[in-house]
């Protein structure tokens, strides 16, 4: 891609910073202090687990609090300054509900753009070029890939991330969570389910 294109909205990546990772790396595995293996276990954890904890956090509020959903569904960006959350690649965010009628999902046609003080870092497949032409063309047959089946009747709505605006998608409550603390309830979200390809985890049986 050429720079200075119209998208071309990602920092420069500091080179400082990469290549200090990629030594320190580099060492710590010739000293054979960690293995390939492990370093790609803690990028899938930061990016499953830790990475997304804040949207966690987001959506879960606006579950249990109205008027915090309010605010999230108008001013994203400041709803969620307001949890502590803000930061580089998240400064103009918008948040799309899911209702029964309407289930949104993301994704960045042209790159990767993604909400990173919500969501942490992209998964791989987020960036792939399917995944990125697939979603708009195809998505009920992307979203089928990821397991979940819509009814027909649900409108699927495709939010193209750019530099300037950065979607977040508001899973809806599951069924059965009633009851549930705030604490709980963020449990359930899943990056899955705001980026738009899954759902919020369903709450186990009280044992
Ligand atoms: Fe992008």
């Amino acid at each position: 891609m050429k720079k200075g294109n119209a998208h071309g909205h990602h920092p420069q990546p500091l080179p400082d910073v990469a290549l200090r990772v990629k030594a320190l790396e580099a060492l710590l595995l010739s000293k054979g202090l960690i293995a390939t293996d492990a370093v790609e276990k803690v990028a899938e954890v930061y990016e499953k687990e830790i990475g997304p904890l804040n949207g966690a956090k987001v959506v879960a509020r606006a579950w249990v609090d109205p008027a915090y959903k309010e605010r999230l569904l108008k001013d994203a960006t400041a709803a969620i300054a307001e949890l502590g959350f803000s930061g580089m690649q998240g400064e103009h965010m918008v948040v799309v509900e899911n209702t029964e009628k309407v289930h949104n999902m993301i994704v960045c046609t042209l790159c990767s753009c993604y909400p990173w003080p919500v969501l942490g870092l992209p998964p791989v497949w987020y960036k792939s070029p399917a995944y990125r032409a697939r979603a708009v063309i195809e998505p009920r047959t992307v979203l089928r890939e990821f397991g979940l089946e819509l009814e027909d009747s649900v409108e699927v709505r495709v939010w193209d991330s750019s530099a300037e605006l950065r979607y977040m998608v508001l899973p809806r409550r599951p069924p059965g969570s009633q009851g549930m603390t705030e604490q709980q309830l963020a449990r359930l979200v899943t990056r899955d389910s705001m980026i738009g390809v899954g759902e919020a985890k369903a709450p186990r049986k009280a044992r």
